[in-house]
């Protein structure tokens, strides 16, 4: 940590996106640090990957709220690694429960706590399977290969926008096609 490129990169990174996500979702496992949480004990130092930290500090300075989606069996384990590591408090919400659903009703949940719509939500994900069910809710989901770093970062951003406005141009197409209807009929 301490490299203050990252977080100058993600920060200069958010400011050049004229669409901004309200929320962004992690998942924990092998998204945010390198290992299966219920693999390691409670005793253990956990780190995060290189990147995260400031990726999660420069999304708050920006005013993007963060938060979190784990199938993590462990919970009790999960958050005392991110109490460890200070970072627990930045979390608007944290859903850390297993199931079999591939996070839909984490999402659910989330959505209830904060009040943001799924297509104000950004996701990041290192399972395939994950990603598909919460994309087909409408939330812009990336899923990471190497744990979230500035290129996921910049690869999600610039999918929110590109969805975002996709949404504005088939919502204009939808207003011009009724008013045509009302006045042709
Ligand atoms: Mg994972």
């Amino acid at each position: 940590m301490g490299d203050d490129w990252v977080k100058n990169g993600a920060m200069e990174m958010i400011s050049s996106f004229q669409v901004l996500p309200k929320l962004v979702v992690f998942d924990l496992d092998y998204t945010l640090w390198p290992f299966y949480c219920d693999c390691l004990s409670k005793n253990s130092m956990p780190s995060l990957f290189p990147h995260a930290k400031d990726i999660l500090y420069a999304l708050k300075d920006k005013g993007v709220d963060i938060a979190i989606a784990s199938r993590s069996p462990t919970p009790d384990i999960a958050n005392d690694f991110l109490e460890k590591l200070g970072i627990k408090s930045m979390f608007v919400a944290q859903e850390i429960f297993s199931s079999w659903t591939h996070k839909t009703d984490h999402f659910q949940k989330i959505k209830q706590r904060t009040g943001v719509q799924y297509n104000e939500m950004l996701f990041f994900d290192d399972e395939n399977r994950n990603i598909e069910a919460v994309s087909k809710m409408g939330v812009t989901s990336i899923l990471v290969d190497d744990g979230v770093d500035l290129g996921a970062l910049r690869q999600g951003l610039s999918k929110f926008s590109q969805n975002r406005s996709l949404l504005e141009k088939n919502k204009q197409r939808w207003r011009i096609f009724s008013q045509k209807s009302t006045s042709s009929g």
